[in-house]
């Protein structure tokens, strides 16, 4: 018995269908079909809305969700970090809580994939249960150089924790403000890596750290009493010098990307001239907003024609984990720009970015997408 179903709008992935169509799939949401109304037959269920492919969210910290409303909005990135640095630890029951209430919330709000940064092993048990398709980015850390054999080691511990459970994994750096050129250099020669995620540019205070060789982060170092004394200004921003080390046969997703700048974007594209499709700029609107208060320059990205996906960024920065909610605030600021393209970062372009466009992102024939209904911003996972 086939499901059929069909509402206001179906969005398939990559446009709106005209009127009056109809998705047609097996019991479990295989996709079969999508036809017109007259060729669709009996027993065609009639909801309000919009119907979508289930969404992606390409970037989440979900083992950050106990720290849900604990950490001041506006305060910028650096103190932000340190808020992260003296609140991360909590009782294990009560990390645990709030990883499967985070889970339940993305499933609620029709997300059925994620790229999820860990940084410990405090997901593993959840994500064991497979309610939703995660690509586990675990993430290392570690400017001076001299530390980069050993975190890389201590993170290669954590990976195979992850890899004798679960599928999908690979080795990330977490921004260029934290990670050696040396580090990411291990991290480009692993070979369990096919996807690479980093933090990119999310405060000016990066391409500053980077550029003139001073300001915020500077200061964060000095208070932390690492010496960073190497650290000279290179007269760059911070993706210009690292962009180069990365591997361009892989998916590269830079996560943020707020005050990336023309220059950036035009050395980001002759980096992955050979390979344009593996490269993904990941935005994170509401954790933005949450942090810093400011947006990245959209019109910039989509000039250029690069692929965008989404990312809730984790209950540390934002008040949900909604990739819908995500593009109800694009829309705010950005009211020019289709309602259909945003969708289409959400679904079929983060299927790409996460290499899962084989069963997720769009209503193709033999695809099981998950089935998404939204109607005046509610959202339900029909199938
Ligand atoms: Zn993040």
């Amino acid at each position: 018995m086939y499901r059929k179903l069909t509402a206001d709008r179906i969005f398939d992935g990559i446009r709106f269908r005209s009127e009056g169509t109809v998705l047609i799939t097996t019991p479990e949401g295989v996709v079969v079909d999508l036809v017109a109304t007259e060729d669709a037959g009996d027993e065609v269920q009639v909801l309000q809305g919009m119907l979508s492919p289930g969404l992606i969210n390409c970037h989440c910290h979900l083992e950050l969700s106990h720290l849900k409303g604990k950490i001041p909005m506006h305060t910028g990135l650096i103190d932000f970090v340190k808020h992260i640095m003296g609140n991360r630890e909590a009782e294990p029951e009560i990390i645990q809580q709030a990883i499967a209430e985070g889970e339940d919330e993305m499933l609620k709000n029709g997300i059925v994939a994620v790229g999820d940064i860990c940084n410990n092993t405090s997901t593993i048990e959840q994500k064991k249960k497979q309610r939703l398709h995660y690509h586990n980015f675990i993430e290392v850390s570690g400017f001076p150089p001299y530390v980069a054999e050993s975190r890389f080691s201590k993170i290669k511990e954590v990976y195979d924790e992850f890899k004798a459970s679960l599928r999908n994994n690979s080795i990330i750096p977490h921004a260029p403000y934290s990670v050696s050129i040396h580090l990411l250099k291990s991290i480009a020669e692993f070979e369990g890596n096919n996807i690479l995620t980093m933090h990119n540019q999310e405060d000016e205070a990066e391409n500053e750290f980077f550029i003139e060789g001073d300001g915020k982060f500077l200061e964060l170092y000095r208070s932390l009493n690492v010496d960073i004394s190497f650290h000279k200004a290179a007269g760059k921003s911070s993706l210009q010098q690292y962009l180069p080390n990365f591997p361009v046969q892989k998916n590269l997703l830079l996560v943020h990307n707020v005050h990336t700048d023309e220059a950036d974007i035009q050395l980001a594209s002759s980096c992955f001239e050979s390979s344009p499709d593996h490269l993904f700029f990941c935005l994170c609107p509401n954790a933005n907003l949450y942090i810093g208060g400011q947006l990245p320059n959209l019109e910039l990205f989509r000039k250029n024609n690069l692929q965008l996906v989404l990312g809730t960024d984790s209950l540390a920065s934002n008040h949900q984990l909604s990739i819908y909610a995500e593009i109800i605030s694009l829309q705010n600021t950005f009211p020019q720009i289709p309602l259909e393209e945003m969708l289409k970062w959400a679904t079929i372009n983060g299927a790409r970015a996460l290499k899962i466009d084989d069963r997720f992102g769009s209503f193709e024939k033999g695809k099981q997408p998950g089935v998404v209904a939204v109607e005046e911003g509610r959202i339900d996972l029909v199938i």
